[in-house]
């Protein structure tokens, strides 16, 4: 049996969301007329309380419309040097948008209002580009699965609304952050002008995004969806296994963090471990000794049928998600106490 840590996109539909799947009432959802799509984009909007909604298909899609929407040529998204939309999107923002952008140096991926106020452009100073846009991310990936302080997102908001910015919210993983901090989608949706969500992330389902925002908003991601080619039409089909793992997949989020901190402690307790990064969510960061080679660490893990993956400069990450069962976290936790890795000298 292969155990596959490597990310919490990696999971199959269950038999109830296939059937969902194969049962969607369907239309062509370029002219409008799926009904599945306007049902999951209707139950997102409602959820948050915005506007209006659009599904894509995928979530980089979904922040490079966002990007577009706010920003014009030459302008400057304020973001997080470990940011997915800088770092993660094929250098989509320059390419798509045409904007550079300021990277904060912030903590496992969150920064300050502080910072953000200290980095934006003066709009009279025509050397430097115009700051249009601040792109957060809840939870962070490159940081680990971290989640906001609340008040500090209501903080950044005072300095946008101040400095007359848009607010974009990279949520691919946002409910991991509604369930382990018990903050409501509503409490996000009053804060940000747009907010891109995962369904392919942790709630399971094999596809696809949905960009939350106002009626304006989404008009204008309507034609830069087509735009971009995302753009499809008899989609309800994958929609349907959207609106299932929202019924389903939301709470039991839970059990993914709670299994993810079980591994941490494993990892802490290994010989070869030198540091375990705080877990809040289902990523698990994690650092080997300096005399462990971290590929012979994932070999290893990989000789016994458990993948993880390496992110380079001895960063190592493990994600749990819907298919890594209360038995795989056993033969897990066997595997790490028992790991014999060669030591360099
Ligand atoms: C996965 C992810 C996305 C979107 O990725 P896609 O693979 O394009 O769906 C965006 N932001 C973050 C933080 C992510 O983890």
């Amino acid at each position: 049996m292969e155990i596959n840590l490597i990310s919490d996109t990696v999971t199959k539909p269950t038999q109830g969301m296939l059937k969902a799947m194969m049962s969607a009432e369907v239309g062509d959802d370029v002219f409008g007329a799926d009904p599945t799509v306007i049902r999951l984009q209707d139950k997102l909007a409602s959820l948050f309380g915005k506007e209006a909604a659009l599904y894509f298909p995928s979530g980089t899609m979904a922040n490079q419309t966002a990007i577009k929407i706010h920003t014009f040529p030459a302008e400057q998204m304020i973001c997080d040097k470990w940011a997915h939309v800088f770092n993660f999107e094929g250098g989509g923002a320059a390419f798509n948008s045409g904007i550079s952008c300021c990277l904060l140096d912030g903590d496992r991926g969150m920064f300050t209002a502080d910072q953000v106020r200290k980095s934006i452009n003066d709009p009279e100073n025509i050397h430097i580009p115009v700051t249009s846009l601040v792109a957060v991310e809840n939870t962070t990936n490159k940081g680990g699965g971290a989640c906001w302080d609340f008040s500090e997102l209501q903080k950044i908001k005072n300095v946008c609304a101040e400095n007359n910015l848009a607010y974009h919210l990279d949520g691919a993983r946002l409910f991991n952050a509604l369930v382990e901090k018990n903050e409501t989608p509503q409490q996000y949706g009053d804060l940000f002008d747009t907010i891109s969500i995962c369904l392919s992330k942790g709630l399971g389902a094999p596809i696809g995004s949905v960009l939350l925002g106002s009626k304006e908003h989404i008009k204008k991601a309507l034609r830069i969806r087509k735009l971009y080619g995302g753009a499809m039409r008899q989609v309800g089909y994958l929609a349907a296994a959207g609106i299932y793992a929202l019924d389903h997949h939301v709470e039991r989020l839970e059990e993914d963090h709670s299994k993810a901190k079980v591994i941490g402690k494993a990892l802490l307790d290994s010989p070869y471990v030198k540091k375990v990064e705080p877990i809040e969510t289902n990523i698990i960061i994690f650092y080997v000794n300096d005399d462990v080679n971290e590929n012979d660490f994932v070999d290893a893990l990989k000789e016994k049928n458990i993948l993880i993956s390496s992110m380079g400069e001895g960063k190592l990450r493990m994600v749990t998600h819907l298919d890594f069962t209360e038995d795989m976290l056993a033969i897990v936790i066997k595997e790490l106490n028992d790991l014999k890795i060669n030591v360099k000298n």
